[in-house]
């Protein structure tokens, strides 16, 4: 019989790789802290209607890559695809949003049933971060700030960029939408399979339709900036010239629409050339009207969602993560010879209390004191503290530097909490 493996699209972060996981969370974290985003933890679970409503029956998502099922009493839930439904709805549920701003960030699993690739599974990780309850371009440009401060922290700043649109109001999207397909339709034939179907169901995605004759035919068709109301061109001009203020470059794309039926102005994409085709790195815009759509209350809102696997991969792609995080041992227990274990035990307990700071292992299970040193240089400890009966017996015990020149020296075990890293240099 063969062993049991992991469901396809879906992995497993080995403990090397859970070190650059936390390096981008501890981040990703400080930056959110910085600019005053308070954390929502959510459930992976929510009722499939939740994300029929917010995301739209005839996007990609909702059609073709949610994971649903019936609970044992046949009621349709759907692992999450995405946050901000789940965000809004527990929000709304516990009265986050009545009369008050609010600034949210969550992290944590999507489920999404696509074709697995390099920098696509099936279960992959976002930060999403959502502000709610300000409906000017200042909050649109803190969110895009906050992001790019966050790829200066990673140091991937200068490999990443904005490209940037504005998707209007509800109303001059519709305008746009009925002469967008009136011109499609006299081209219908020429387009290629998925934006015939989205013509009548979904037809500003075929604005960002990957195939290349669909964006030939694409330069003739009525621009959405004859469109765009008045209101939301002086949104997006406000919010450009912020971004401009601050330094921050960005692409205007006016097919930038993005996949969810939820957004209005804004919409933005931070893009890499270093991943192939999946080339999105953070996308996010303005949803004024889905708060209102999931729970009857008026409340502009903006926010971004990160992808964090493909985040990790570029780090990884461009040798961007700290070289120290591969250390992680400071010290190595040695303890060989009759009733040594029981008071290294001791001792290295003690001083998990007096020095917090310090990584330490200890040897388990016994063998030769050179077994046990060889696991000590394999560690990747900086020091062993050895602790064999001739020590034990003194009250002392050794501590060997296992990186320079393996330098030796004998301190009184007595001494051992009060000693401040580096404790090892010698005296
Ligand atoms: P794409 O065009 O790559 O399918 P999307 O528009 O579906 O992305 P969003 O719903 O905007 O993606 O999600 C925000 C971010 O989450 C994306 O920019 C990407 O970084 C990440 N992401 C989305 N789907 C996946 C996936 N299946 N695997 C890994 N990361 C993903
Ligand atoms: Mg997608």
């Amino acid at each position: 019989m063969s062993a049991i493996q992991s469901i396809r699209g879906m992995y497993d972060v080995l403990p090397a790789d859970a070190a650059r996981w936390q390096y981008f969370e501890d981040v990703m974290r400080q930056v959110l802290r910085q600019y005053g985003y308070r954390e929502m933890r959510m459930p992976i679970v929510e009722v499939s209607q939740l994300f029929k409503r917010s995301i739209g029956e005839v996007t990609d998502i909702v059609e073709k890559e949610m994971y649903t099922f019936l609970d044992r009493n046949e009621e349709s839930l759907t692992l999450r695809p995405e946050g901000t439904a789940g965000c809004v709805r527990a929000a709304l549920q516990h009265g986050l949003l009545h009369n008050q701003v609010q600034r949210l960030w969550y992290q944590g699993p999507m489920f999404r049933y696509e074709k697995p690739q390099k920098g696509r599974n099936r279960q992959f990780y976002q930060v999403g971060v959502e502000a709610f309850g300000m409906a000017d371009s200042d909050i649109d440009a803190e969110l895009i700030l906050l992001s790019a401060r966050l790829w200066r922290e990673l140091g991937i700043v200068d490999d990443v960029s904005l490209e940037l649109n504005t998707i209007g109001s509800a109303d001059s999207r519709a305008a746009f939408k009925d002469a967008l397909v009136a011109y499609l339709e006299t081209v219908k034939a020429d387009l290629d399979e998925d934006s015939q179907k989205r013509l009548y169901t979904n037809p500003l995605r075929i604005l960002d339709s990957k195939s290349p004759k669909t964006q030939a035919l694409l330069n003739d068709a009525p621009a959405f900036d004859d469109y765009l109301d008045a209101e939301s061109r002086t949104h997006f001009e406000q919010l450009q010239a912020r971004l401009t203020a601050a330094g921050v470059t960005f692409t205007l794309n006016p097919r930038l629409v993005r996949g969810l039926d939820y957004y209005s102005r804004t919409v933005f994409e931070w893009t890499t050339e270093h991943l192939g085709s999946q080339a999105t790195i953070c996308g996010g815009g303005r949803y004024d009207g889905l708060v209102k759509q999931l729970g009857n209350k008026d409340v502009p809102a903006v926010g971004f969602a990160l992808g964090i696997d493909r985040v990790i991969l570029l780090l990884e792609t461009l040798n961007k993560f700290p070289e120290t995080l591969e250390q992680t041992v400071d010290v190595y227990w040695v303890a060989a010879g009759e009733g040594t274990s029981e008071r290294a035990q001791q001792l290295v307990e003690s001083m998990r209390t007096s020095q917090p700071q310090l990584r330490m292992l200890m040897h388990c299970g016994g063998g030769s004191f050179k077994s046990q040193m060889k696991k000590a240089d394999k560690s990747g400890a900086r020091l062993a503290v050895i602790l064999g009966e001739q020590e034990l017996a003194a009250g002392q015990i050794v501590v060997k530097d296992l990186r320079v020149g393996g330098d030796q020296s004998v301190i009184s075990q007595a001494d051992l909490d009060t000693m401040l890293p580096p404790f090892f240099v010698s005296p």
